[in-house]
């Protein structure tokens, strides 16, 4: 294909196949050296008006394309991306903080994914025949979809929506967060030379932009993923004009990407008989753990990706010394440099209603906590508003399986924590999320469902 893209400049938002700018512009700044990155745009109520109209106007034909040929586009974007990836990790590095490694599992995955969604073509479903009629179930697309991403995963989660909503026969316009809107950009870059236009739109702007976009009465789906908090605001702008809403929702896997993963583990229950042990193995896997700039080799716990979340985390840090918390491992702040660093803390058996336990950090600290009854370990690993992913670890499977099937979240694993695969639904139970994305299930939430009747006699 040959898009080669340039990362150190930011033409505007993209708006049918176009780079537009905007007259005021932004940026947002890398967290390892606290320095502001390249200008990007500020998409205004025109621009979220111009980019709907032309997304309407393309799905008109974009609904009617073949699916074939809805996956050849698709896989020559996940192709033009591959192509872009070395740049772009680089770029997500500077714009997110995860080590350069992650970053890498970031784009592979994305391309992946991107990949597996050109194969999923949801067909019509026969529900019942007889000699006189035929009723299928038939899945076709609401029409204009906008994605709204938060700043952990930019570019998986930008493109994780963007596959199901495109090969479904859906348009879309992506809504990067403003702490990471570099990599989703460059992406609509690349899209412009591929798909159609208006098929594929970023617009880049604040939470306003947000808002303009969900209370729009032109679009008719958000897939949005990020916070409880703005969760429910999306929920109540959407339900002014009847906007269908698909929502994901907070939630080694506990320090990866510092902590800053919804599916991360966020408490630990481990038996008493090998709590010690436990313990002490993780507090010297921890000491292991290397925490600075995402380039530096070795790295495992890059920043926190904002002031703000930082702010959060810190507050979190200060609770162990007001609180008392015993701490096996003691991390915190880590001074003297620009960037937003914080070393991993593990605290050692805290009340079950401290807020270590009750709230999501959102950072790289994590309690560890005994148990010694199995439906008492149950009730208190279910005993919270959120429910996204969990998992049982255990010698014995039998026993493993029989534990996880009581937990209540979107993905529970036996044995592992974090497999996620673009053929495997992905959603929440309780507060973290309505509906699911990914695999079938999260693809037909891409559609609308139609009975379709079709009686066999002439009239
Ligand atoms: P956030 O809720 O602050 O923002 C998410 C997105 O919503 C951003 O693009 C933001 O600009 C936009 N937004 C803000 N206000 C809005 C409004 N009023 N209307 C519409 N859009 C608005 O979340 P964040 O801080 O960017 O991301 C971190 C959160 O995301 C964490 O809580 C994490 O658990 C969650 N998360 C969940 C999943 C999941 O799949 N369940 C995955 C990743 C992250």
């Amino acid at each position: 294909m040959g898009v080669k893209v340039d990362i150190t400049t930011y033409p505007g938002n993209i708006i049918n196949v176009k780079p537009v700018p905007t007259a005021t512009t932004g940026r947002s700044v890398n967290p390892s050296t606290g320095k502001a990155l390249f200008e990007v745009p500020v998409a205004t109520q025109q621009d979220v008006d111009t980019a709907v109209k032309y997304a309407r106007d393309a799905v008109k034909t974009w609904s009617r394309t073949a699916f074939s040929e809805r996956a050849n586009l698709l896989l020559a974007f996940a192709d033009a991306i591959e192509e872009n990836h070395e740049d772009m990790e680089k770029l997500l590095v500077q714009e997110q903080g995860k080590p350069l490694s992650l970053a890498e599992t970031e784009f592979d995955m994305t391309l992946i994914w991107l990949r597996a969604f050109a194969t999923m073509d949801i067909k019509d479903e026969v529900l019942g025949e007889n000699d006189e009629r035929i009723v299928y179930q038939t899945f076709p697309p609401p029409g204009v979809f906008c994605g709204i991403v938060p700043w952990n995963w930019p570019v998986l989660l930008g493109m994780g929506k963007l596959g199901p909503a495109l090969i479904t026969g859906n348009t879309l316009i992506i809504k990067p967060s403003p702490f990471t809107p570099y990599c989703d950009l460059k992406l609509g870059e690349i899209g412009m030379s591929i798909f159609p236009p208006g098929v594929f739109q970023v617009l880049s702007g604040g939470d306003d932009l947000g808002l303009m976009l969900t209370e729009h009465p032109d679009i008719d789906k958000i897939s949005f993923t990020g916070s409880i908090l703005t969760g429910k605001k999306v929920m109540k702008s959407c339900a002014k004009t009847l906007k269908r809403v698909t929502l994901e929702l907070r939630a080694a896997l506990n320090f990866l990407n510092s902590g800053q993963i919804c599916m991360l583990v966020k408490r630990f229950y481990v038996h008493e008989k090998i709590y010690d042990q436990f313990r002490d193995e993780m507090v010297e896997f921890t000491k292991t753990i290397k925490t600075g700039d995402g380039f530096e080799l070795g790295i495992t716990v890059g920043p926190i990706q904002n002031s703000m979340q930082y702010d959060k985390v810190k507050d979190m840090y200060s609770e162990i010394g007001k609180c008392s918390w015993k701490t096996a491992f003691e991390g915190g702040v880590k001074e003297a440099t620009n960037g937003f660093f914080i070393t991993p803390a593990i605290i050692d058996n805290p009340p079950e209603d401290s807020r270590i336990v009750t709230e999501e950090p959102f950072g790289p600290i994590v309690p560890l906590l005994k148990w010694s009854n199995e439906d008492d370990a149950i009730k208190r690993a279910n005993n919270s508003k959120t429910g996204l992913g969990a998992s049982a670890w255990c010698k014995d499977l039998k026993r493993g399986e029989r534990i996880a099937r009581q937990l209540s979240a979107g993905s529970v694993l036996v044995n592992s924590h974090f497999d996620v695969a673009p053929n495997v639904p992905f959603g929440g139970h309780k507060w973290s999320g309505i509906g699911s994305e990914w695999g079938t299930t999260g693809l037909k939430s891409y559609c609308n469902s139609r009975s379709l009747w079709v009686w066999k006699n002439a009239m």
